[in-house]
């Protein structure tokens, strides 16, 4: 199905092909039409599956029919600084031909300059629950003309310890209004909260694992846990590894390693909840320039980044989270590009390897050709074999096809102005 078919006016289908896609995702596909229609939602989908563009489209499309106030008519909470800030360049882009504007506002700045383009009008507000309720108790920000509503990431803003600010902010809005909210799982905790807000839903699942899993090729790499740094360096020697984005457990660890590959001669920048946003954003800014070949980033920090053409994610360190695995490695493998994830696994971190095959049912190929490679008993995993990974791949590419147009991400990822300006 083309973009044509989903009723989507003129002036967004020529920003939507101004950006370079050709075909709708699957969950823009599902998603639009429902939204369009005014109607609740629930989306079990995660960043990378073109969520943004699934809301943002019918809420330009739909605020640009209705009257035009000068009230803030769309709210988007969502968990973190970086996904404030694409989500609002996904809207200047989707929208760039016409006349809203859209905001993005969350903490760890200033709020003078936030304050400042509040007073400007916006009709899209793009925020972090915590910043927006500091704004609101100070009546900066009214939220009672608000039609649309979206929470993304919702499993996220909950994980985060958001639930009581995102509940207090939903009240705030009138209960005559369009609800959407996405999510990469769905647990108890957000279907109570689904069913507390949400009248008469559409369900939307797309399934994520299948669609990132299989373009990315896993391995483990076992070592110990004192040769890890050394076994990273040798990875490192592969020169097609232009692009690295590395995941530490913790913070300190992520500024250790930084300045460690640093010392190496290795260009390296960590980017974590420490680091002031400037920092962020600047760390970001020159990874995606490729003027920084790894970018060292813990998990809250990485979360929704949109990075393309990177050639591969190591995890450093095992996520205590089997999810976080999927959300980690589906940094790479986007866009058409062949993903590349390697696991360094020690003793210590086998059940957790273990937990992470379980929850994306197949073994993970173990990679013994490095001078590290230790043997480690027990786990299931270390059956080195190609042909268990295949297997599931095709078994996995059955049920992927269903939902998945055949060309999406082919060729449609181009570098537009507009796109790079979101590396900004
Ligand atoms: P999201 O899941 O919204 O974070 O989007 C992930 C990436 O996919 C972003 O870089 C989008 O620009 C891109 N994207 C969204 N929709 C499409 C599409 N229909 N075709 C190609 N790329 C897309």
């Amino acid at each position: 199905m083309s973009f044509n078919k989903l009723e989507i006016i003129e002036p967004i289908l020529a920003a939507v092909q101004s950006q370079g896609y050709e075909l709708p995702s699957p969950i823009q596909e599902q998603a639009i039409p429902i939204l369009l229609s005014k109607k609740d939602m629930m989306a079990s989908a995660q960043t990378g599956t073109g969520k943004t563009a699934a809301f943002a489209i019918p809420i330009l499309q739909n605020i640009t029919r209705s009257n035009n106030t000068l009230a803030i008519k769309a709210l988007i909470l969502t968990p973190t600084r970086e996904l404030a800030m694409q989500i609002k360049d996904s809207f200047d882009n989707y929208g760039a031909n016409l006349s809203l504007k859209a905001l993005a506002i969350y903490g760890g700045v200033n709020q003078k300059s936030q304050v400042k383009n509040i007073k400007k009008h916006p009709d899209i507000l793009v925020a972090t629950p915590g910043r927006l309720l500091d704004l609101i108790n100070q009546k900066i920000i009214d939220l009672n003309q608000v039609q649309y509503l979206v929470l993304d990431e919702a499993d996220r803003m909950l994980d985060m310890g958001f639930i009581r600010d995102v509940k207090k902010i939903i009240k705030l809005v009138p209960e005559k209004r369009q609800t959407m909210l996405f999510s990469a799982t769905l647990p108890k905790s957000i279907l109570n909260l689904a069913n507390s807000i949400l009248v008469n839903p559409t369900r939307v699942q797309i399934t994520p694992e299948e669609t990132t899993l299989e373009s990315i090729k896993q391995s483990v790499f076992y070592v110990k846990i004192s040769d890890k740094f050394k076994l990273l360096l040798h990875i490192l020697k592969n020169k097609e590894y232009q692009s690295v984005l590395l995941f530490s457990r913790t913070k300190r660890f992520a500024n250790k390693i930084t300045k460690q590959l640093n010392d190496h001669h290795i260009s390296a920048i960590a980017i974590h909840g420490n680091k002031s946003q400037s920092a962020r954003t600047e760390a970001l800014y020159k990874f995606k320039q490729n003027q920084v070949r790894v970018l060292v980033a813990t998990d809250v920090a990485s979360r929704g980044i949109d990075i393309d053409e990177l050639s591969l994610v190591i995890n450093y360190n095992l996520p205590d989270v089997p999810e976080t695995y999927i959300h980690r490695i589906g940094r790479t493998g986007r866009a058409n590009q062949k993903g590349n994830a390697i696991t360094l696994v020690c003793e210590e971190e086998t059940s957790l390897l273990k937990d992470i095959q379980k929850h994306i049912q197949m073994e993970i190929p173990v990679n013994k050709e490095h001078p590290y490679n230790i043997e480690i008993k027990d786990t299931k995993a270390k059956n080195n074999s190609n042909k268990t990974q295949m297997t599931q791949t095709k078994k996995k590419k059955k049920n992927h096809h269903k939902n998945t147009p055949r060309n999406y991400h082919s060729n449609s990822k181009k570098k537009t102005p507009s796109n790079k300006s979101k590396a900004k």
